[in-house]
């Protein structure tokens, strides 16, 4: 790069930076992701040191923190409140630790402490009293929040020892206080905090302290500004004095010798982190002794003892490069955004499901556009939100189209549904969707014939419906790509096995609308064979418990149709089975077992049948088996580790019963 063309990249990633941060630490409203910001960071550090002639006193890279509130009293703090060097993976730790080897030689030892998402504290304590309490601010100079901070009730007020000490620590919100409180704003028609950081970045910095008191905070210490006359020797001793003092610390530090251990630590995290009760951004690092500490020094901005490591971005920037469209089973239309790849969470991310038109328009989507991705319950991506601060004027609109991409047909939209739909029964896409539908495991169960075999059968012209699959031959599949001779064998035995399925797999495999596998064990059950659920009228199907009218309408509608009849007959001519093989369900009012009638709940690890079993058993017997405890439920059978539902059902007065007391029944 020229110096001509880095100091107009420099220029924007300070004024972008500079904005960034208001918004962080003076709005706590940020606009962009944690990752998004480091990124830009680094990038700024690296062009900084290839061209130190645009390094300036002011630039991000040499600043700590926000502003100050002016509407707050100042407070000087005793040592300056840095900020963290940054580590992005293993490579940077192996780098920061030789670092440190360089410096020190061998004999140190580290300390790795989860990095608490919230915002430094520094709280002073004048003969055990705590007197003041501030931000970080730019880290030499704070904002007195100390009514705020004495609402947070993990924080004592009066030490164990009366000492004159400046602490600091980590003020954060946990994740039920967070959620609790975005509830009742969304009821309040308020705007919700992004996160617990810049919620409790919000509540501590409130002129009235009631409005602190009401968010639940609190607080982890890690560390004395100066430790004087204590006699503290590292940075671990530190950490035992403030416990000694009463001050609450995170015990899920560990010391260790070298960098394997570190980085053992924090690999376990990584997964771990989901489950704590408080948000966490990273590992920090510390070289343990204090001495060491010493000699190692500080930066303008951050200790050379310590690192931040980031765990993978869970929220990145990406571009959407085009949105594409997919044909399902039902022929609704999906729209797929198509992104630049990106790491995400640890996995690269280039598709996201964008469900459909309305959520286009409100997200106001458009080709081009700069968007924010993370994984949504941390495995399907989503597209978050648009930079549209970033647009450039090149985005272009986006339009759902008005025909079906894969059989032109007019696209509708049906009453009450916000999805386009293609409703020509004809169409390849819905037919060769419905295919995958009908081998998938719950349905037919044929293994081996996955999306690409199927989309080769369909482009071969072998297979036109579901019952030309009971005619393919083994020279046709030989002459399918990557189809070898074993494979072609396993493909058409599966073919084979699966005509005897039980009747319910294949009324679900045949994808009636509003027909799921439940309904369709249920209709089995019910009508025992394809012949007389075929000709059941509507008012029979609406007479069996749990059909209800749309189901019922949809069925009848089906059989109802032509094709439909004649696609039946082709597969009962090739040896499809038609019949329901499974236990027929006994009518409540004909059993006179225990289970006849009730609603059970089945918890916890069963030892001699598996819950399915045991469901299986009960409903053979008249029972009905629910998923969630209610006050409508009549019987929880609790096995090994039974946990939330067993808790319910005894503060809802439940009758309980053990595994061997349902066995007991069940044999009868
Ligand atoms: P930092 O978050 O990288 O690290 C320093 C801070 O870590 C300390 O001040 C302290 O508050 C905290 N911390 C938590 N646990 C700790 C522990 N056990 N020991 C020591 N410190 C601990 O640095 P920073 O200067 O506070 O700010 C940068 C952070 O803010 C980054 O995470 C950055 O992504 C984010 N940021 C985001 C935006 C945005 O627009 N999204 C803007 C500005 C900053």
């Amino acid at each position: 790069m020229d110096l001509q063309t880095a100091e107009r990249r420099v220029k924007d990633l300070q004024n972008l930076l500079n904005q960034y941060n208001y918004e962080y630490h003076f709005l706590d409203k940020p606009s962009v992701p944690d990752s998004e910001y480091d990124q830009m960071l680094r990038e700024l550090i690296e062009l900084e040191a290839e061209f130190p002639e645009l390094k300036f006193e002011d630039s991000p890279t040499q600043r700590v923190g926000g502003d100050i509130l002016e509407m707050f009293t100042k407070v000087e703090h005793r040592s300056p409140m840095l900020s963290l060097g940054n580590a992005f993976g293993e490579k940077d730790l192996r780098d920061f630790d030789r670092r440190i080897r360089q410096a020190v030689g061998d004999d140190f030892s580290y300390v790795c402490e989860l990095k608490i998402d919230g915002l430094a504290v520094s709280l002073k304590y004048t003969d055990g009293l705590f007197v003041q309490g501030a931000t970080r601010g730019d880290g030499t100079i704070g904002e007195d929040i100390t009514s705020n901070l004495k609402t947070i009730r993990s924080l004592p007020l009066r030490l164990k020892d009366p000492v004159t000490i400046e602490v600091r620590g980590e003020a954060f919100m946990p994740k039920r206080s967070f959620e609790k409180l975005n509830e009742g704003r969304l009821k309040k028609d308020e705007e919700p905090f992004a996160n617990p950081r810049n919620a409790a970045a919000g509540s501590l910095r409130q002129l009235d302290p009631k409005i602190a008191a009401s968010r639940n905070l609190d607080v982890f210490l890690y560390g004395i500004a100066d430790v004087g006359e204590t006699g503290v020797q590292s940075h671990s001793d530190g950490l035992d004095l403030l416990e000694q003092l009463g001050f609450r610390t995170n015990k899920e530090r560990r010391k260790t010798s070298d960098i394997e251990g570190v980085i053992e630590y924090v690999n376990g995290w990584v997964e771990k982190r989901a489950n704590l009760p408080y948000d966490i951004d990273g590992i920090v690092i510390k070289v343990d002794s204090l001495e060491q500490q010493k000699s190692l020094g500080t930066t303008a901005k951050s200790p050379r003892w310590a690192v931040a490591y980031k765990f993978p971005a869970e929220e990145v920037v990406t571009t959407l490069k085009t949105i594409e469209l997919s044909v399902g089973r039902t022929g609704v239309i999906t729209p797929t955004a198509i992104l630049e790849p990106v790491r995400v969470a640890g996995t690269t991310v280039q598709r996201a499901s964008l469900h459909n038109e309305d959520l286009i328009r409100e997200k106001d989507i458009k080709l081009g556009d700069q968007v924010v991705v993370k994984k949504a319950g941390d495995i399907i991506p989503e597209v978050v939100n648009v930079l549209t601060e970033r647009r450039t004027g090149e985005e272009i609109e986006f339009k759902m189209p008005t025909h079906c991409p894969a059989c032109e047909s007019d696209l509708v939209r049906l009453e009450g549904e916000v999805a386009l739909r293609c409703i020509n029964p004809k169409c390849p896409a819905q037919i060769q969707e419905g295919l995958i539908h009908f081998v998938s495991r719950t349905a037919m169960n044929i293994d081996g014939l996955g999306e690409r075999v199927v989309s080769q059968l369909f482009a071969e012209k072998l297979i036109k419906d579901v019952a030309d699959l009971y005619k393919l031959t083994k020279e046709q599949l030989l002459g399918l790509e990557r189809m070898g001779e074993k494979s072609v064998t396993n493909l058409l035995k599966a073919i084979e096995n699966s005509k005897v399925n039980s009747l319910e797999k294949l009324v679900f495999g045949l994808g009636i609308r509003h027909v799921g596998a439940k309904a369709a064990k249920t209709l089995a059950q019910e009508f025992e064979t394809m012949d007389r659920l075929m000709e059941a009228d509507q008012e029979q199907l609406t007479a069996v418990n749990e059909i209800g009218e749309k189901m019922a309408e949809a069925v009848s509608t089906y059989f109802s149709n032509e094709e439909v009849r004649s696609l039946i007959n082709e597969l009962k001519t090739a040896g499809v089975n038609m019949e329901y093989k499974g236990p027929k369900p006994i009518n409540a009012a004909q059993s006179d077992s225990v289970f006849a009638g009730k609603t059970i709940v089945l918890t916890g690890k069963l030892e001699q049948l598996t819950r399915g079993e045991a469901q299986e058993q009960i409903e053979a017997l008249g029972g009905k088996v629910s998923g969630s405890v209610s006050k409508k439920t009549d019987l929880v059978i609790a096995g090994e580790e039974a946990g939330s539902k067993l808790a319910k059902a005894e503060t809802l007065g439940i009758e309980v019963w053990n595994e061997a007391r349902m066995l007991e029944e069940l044999n009868q």
